[in-house]
């Protein structure tokens, strides 16, 4: 039995609702075994550390890419830097992403996009203070396929090539599938409105994952490729921009498949504009694509982007918040608080935004913690001010613990 410890605060968000008058929250070893009024009278031997602003569960990011920093190399093409970087060069930039990411209160994120499998030896660094890690390896893909120079290659004709990458995939231990249904802006040449894989193909790779006991998620820009994840079985949906030609919309029919079939989606909102080029700048082969999809202004397609959040929780589709951190400059390692507050600005009320970041994204990612709740995992995170009142307090850390470690910060 290891010495308890307990963190009182004013304010408190349990993962799901806040809670009236704040918390104490009692912690032994790596584990929550407490959760208490505020007022509540500890035995004398327990330390307390008195935190002013609003207890919370760590954070957790569903959509990373260790491998690639936002700001180094600092420029859109920092996961194809990775793509061909040294073994050594890459996991300096992964410690660099998670201790950004844990001091931002981050404490477990899920990758997205790896090269090499590099992610999965920093996965077990919860006692040196660094975020839990929930590694999909290289994401699958199809030749010259989106962000194929992550080496996840597979031809979708030849069905011994695609067991062959799930066993490869299965036999490193990853914790779960990622496949690239659509094309993606960060790889000039591949198909943002089309489909990379047809059903058939899809569901080869879905069932392998399954009868390995993985899920899938899929990522996907275009209406096309949702519908070919959807119909393939997969459980999870990435970005799920929903491009079409002339638009940006999810269509009706689209969201109740996806309700039925239970899947989640991850929208994958919030950028720091201060990091975002102008339309007017943006590479030819993403200015080309942008009007074929009418979309003129940047700041009017991301408030549109936000608003359709809505149609996912009127639908009631599981929603979690990943920033795909590291992807572009604009989407920092940390900056998940983003992700969230585009929620709020999108119609969400702020204790549902909250949760899927915190309780929701950690049973989606399959890990204990995302809640105060006695036997969680003690992932703590306070922040500087009333968040129920305002959402960008997220922004504010104070203190994160991982597992009950303090976070140096
Ligand atoms: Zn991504």
């Amino acid at each position: 039995m290891g010495a308890r410890w307990a963190v009182r605060a004013g304010r408190a968000f349990d993962g799901e609702r806040f809670l009236p008058g704040g918390a104490t929250v009692v912690v032994e070893g790596d584990r929550i075994v407490g959760v208490e009024p505020a007022a509540y009278a500890l035995p004398p031997d327990v330390p307390v550390t008195e935190a002013a602003g609003t207890l919370l569960p760590g954070l957790v990011d569903c959509h990373v890419h260790l491998v690639a920093s936002g700001a180094f190399p600092g420029t859109p093409g920092s996961l194809e830097w990775a793509g061909s970087a040294s073994p050594a060069a890459v996991d300096e930039v992964v410690t660099a992403s998670l201790t950004a990411q844990v001091a931002a209160g981050v404490t477990t994120v899920r990758d997205l996009g790896d090269v090499a499998y590099r992610v999965l030896a920093h996965r077990g660094r919860e006692t040196e203070g660094l975020p839990r890690v929930v590694a999909a390896g290289p994401p699958v893909t199809i030749p010259l396929g989106h962000c194929h120079f992550l080496g996840g290659e597979v031809d979708p004709d030849d069905p011994p090539t695609i067991a062959q990458a799930m066993t490869e995939r299965v036999e490193r231990g990853v914790d779960l599938v990622k496949v690239m249904s659509s094309g993606g802006f960060l790889t000039p040449g591949s198909d943002q409105l089309g489909a990379q894989f047809e059903v058939v193909p899809l569901r080869r790779i879905v069932d392998a994952a399954h009868a390995a006991g993985l899920r899938v998620v899929a990522h996907t820009h275009s209406v096309a490729g949702a519908e070919v994840a959807v119909a393939a079985g997969a459980d999870g949906l990435e970005h799920f921009t929903c491009l079409a030609e002339g638009g940006a919309a999810p269509p009706p029919a689209l969201l109740g498949r996806v309700a039925a079939a239970g899947m989640t989606v991850d929208p994958t909102l919030g950028n720091d504009p201060s990091r975002f080029p102008p339309v007017a700048e943006m590479p030819p082969h993403i200015l080309e694509m942008l009007e074929r999809l009418g979309i003129t202004d940047r700041d009017e397609h991301f408030a549109r982007a936000a608003r359709n959040t809505a149609r996912l929780r009127e639908h009631g589709i599981r929603v979690v918040s990943g920033l795909d951190a590291g992807a572009m400059p604009a989407k920092p390692h940390g900056h998940l608080w983003r992700a969230v507050a585009a929620l709020v600005d999108g119609g969400w009320p702020v204790a549902e935004a909250l949760a899927t970041a915190t309780s929701v994204a950690a049973d989606d990612c399959g890990v204990a913690a995302g809640r105060l709740a006695v036997g969680r995992l003690a992932d703590l995170l306070v922040v500087d001010g009333d968040l129920a009142a305002d959402i960008t307090v997220l922004a504010r850390p104070r203190a994160v613990w991982v597992g009950g470690v303090a976070v140096e910060r």
